[in-house]
């Protein structure tokens, strides 16, 4: 049987985390769909045309080692406002969400464009500051070399991207649980999810 949740929100609002841990406490599978538009923008990077490369992306194009760089981030959010490499990708997410027994998938557009009905869909946030200073931390300790301020306005440009484009902008669907993790750990925010998840069970 299927049981699709999906989790969307804005960067490093706490989705990943959140995502990887429910599924691991219900069996689900997960899928974070920020990893298809960080290959598609590694391969512009490379020099490849962005409609191809998201035609012609494979399993393997997901585990390429720079896809958590910042650079790929910003490229990521510049190939996504596309609508042909969006629907290039849809197909093979709305698969994955209906797959038996049940996924959890990540990202800006699940719970509006790819699975409007997913049993649960859940919208991650938290201020802009403190999600740079989560991700700061991160890329610290990957040896990244950004300021906590350059961080912050990467982190601006790629919200106002995602929720300002005209194709399956960045929001809320309708009915999500909106989970605001500015103050709360990260035990509490799973915490949060895993009952509004238990609750559909
Ligand atoms: O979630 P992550 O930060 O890895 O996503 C990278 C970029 O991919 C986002 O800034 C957004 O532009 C795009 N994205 C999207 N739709 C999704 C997932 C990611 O447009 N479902």
């Amino acid at each position: 049987m299927s049981f699709a949740v999906a989790i969307d929100g804005p960067a490093a609002a706490g989705k990943g985390t959140i995502s990887r841990a429910v599924a691991a406490h219900f069996g689900l599978a997960h899928l974070d769909t920020g990893l298809l538009y960080r290959a598609v923008g590694a391969k512009v990077l490379e020099g490849a045309e962005a409609v191809e490369a998201a035609e012609e992306l494979r399993a393997e194009d997901l585990k390429a080692g720079n896809l958590r760089t910042a650079e790929v981030a910003q490229a990521a959010s510049k190939v996504a406002v596309i609508p042909e490499v969006r629907a290039a990708l849809v197909d093979f997410q709305r698969a994955f969400a209906r797959r038996d027994g049940g996924a959890v998938l990540d990202g800006r557009d699940i719970g509006t464009v790819i699975c409007p009905d997913a049993e649960v869909k859940i919208f991650v946030t938290a201020s802009p500051e403190v999600r740079a200073k989560r991700r700061f931390l991160e890329l610290q300790a990957a040896a990244g070399v950004m300021s906590l301020d350059e961080v912050l306005a990467d982190v601006l440009a790629r919200d106002a991207r995602d929720r300002d484009r005209a194709t399956a902008p960045m929001k809320p669907a309708e009915g999500s649980l909106i989970l605001d993790t500015s103050e709360m750990t990260i035990g509490e925010a799973v915490a949060a999810a895993t009952k509004a998840i238990a609750a559909r069970r």
